[in-house]
């Protein structure tokens, strides 16, 4: 998990993955109050977790032919894709 590059203060799951939501916020480190920002190949990575894998099932994986189905699949694994995508992203210091 992403650590503080000051303090090494590490970040909870929950800041990130609430930072994902808000269009990528800048997280504060709780203990120095450095900023941190993602970086753009974390932002790549939060993409190919969660909106390619959706949409690569929804339009050419999914077996079933009824679009509910696949579209209830397609949100879960999206849901799946942004709650691993935390351990994986970046922050630096800005
Ligand atoms: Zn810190």
């Amino acid at each position: 998990m992403q650590k503080c590059g000051k303090c090494n203060e590490h970040f909870s799951w929950s800041k990130i993955y609430e930072s994902f939501w808000l269009n990528y916020k800048p997280i504060k480190c709780n203990e120095c109050n450095t900023t941190h920002k993602i970086t753009m190949p974390s932002t790549l990575i939060f993409v190919s977790f969660t909106i390619l894998p959706m949409l690569t099932f929804g339009f050419f994986l999914s077996p079933f032919s009824n679009g509910l189905v696949t579209l209830g699949i397609a949100t879960l694994i999206f849901i799946i894709g942004s709650l691993l995508a935390p351990f994986l992203v970046t922050y630096k210091e800005s």
